[in-house]
């Protein structure tokens, strides 16, 4: 039984909605950053390859049991790109507001929008754990010219959902956390955790 995890991350927008989501485990939850764990690389082609390294970095540094996500948006016109390059679309340092310019110019006199959000969630109880837990969660919505909102994080204020007729950053955090690929994601990951438990 896990009591006290490490949150392979140190991206704000992503902690706060991490803290949120997992409210329900009843576990005590430590972002990396307090506990000195170092950026690590994330040289990888997949999301499943960068989250669980992240996972196991923390691990390795902490001794404790790690969450690590990877996440991005893959836009179909530009065959899924920036993908696992999000954050860093625009190159160094990491800035939502060069990504988002970057998008836009990207996308110019393309008719096409589609785009999706995704995330992957690595769980693993030990550094050499043999069993990690692995959950995803994918968002699908479509790449606007003109920002709204002021909720949200990175793409956020881009990225309009049909259904709701309105941006990511337009909902509120509960709302985004209920529906959005990393709130699948960690429900999809609290049920295996209730399901072992049984
Ligand atoms: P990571 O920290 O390497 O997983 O990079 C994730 C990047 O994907 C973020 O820096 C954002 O650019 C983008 N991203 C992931 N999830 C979201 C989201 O929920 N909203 C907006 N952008 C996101």
């Amino acid at each position: 039984m896990i009591e006290k995890l490490v949150l392979a991350s140190n991206n704000a927008g992503k902690l706060k909605e991490f803290s949120a989501l997992l409210a329900p485990l009843g576990v005590e939850v430590i972002p990396q950053g307090l506990l000195s764990v170092p950026e690590c690389p994330e040289p990888h082609g997949t999301f499943l390859e960068n989250a669980l390294e992240k996972a196991r970095h923390a691990c390795r540094v902490t001794g404790l049991p790690a969450l690590a996500d990877d996440s991005g948006i893959c836009v179909e016109a530009l065959g899924g790109k920036p993908g696992v390059l999000s954050a860093r679309y625009a190159g160094e340092p990491k800035s939502d507001a060069r990504n988002n310019a970057q998008l836009i110019a990207d996308l110019q006199g393309q008719g096409n929008r589609r785009a999706y959000y995704y995330c992957v969630l690595v769980l693993l109880r030990h550094a050499d754990d043999p069993q990690p837990l692995v959950v995803d969660g994918a968002w699908y919505g479509e790449v606007v010219d003109s920002p709204s909102g002021n909720g949200g994080f990175g793409y956020d204020p881009h990225f309009w959902l049909p259904a709701h007729g309105c941006t990511v950053a337009d909902l509120p955090a509960g709302v985004k956390n209920g529906i959005s690929h990393r709130g699948q994601a960690m429900q999809a990951l609290l049920a295996k955790l209730q399901a072992q438990l049984a």
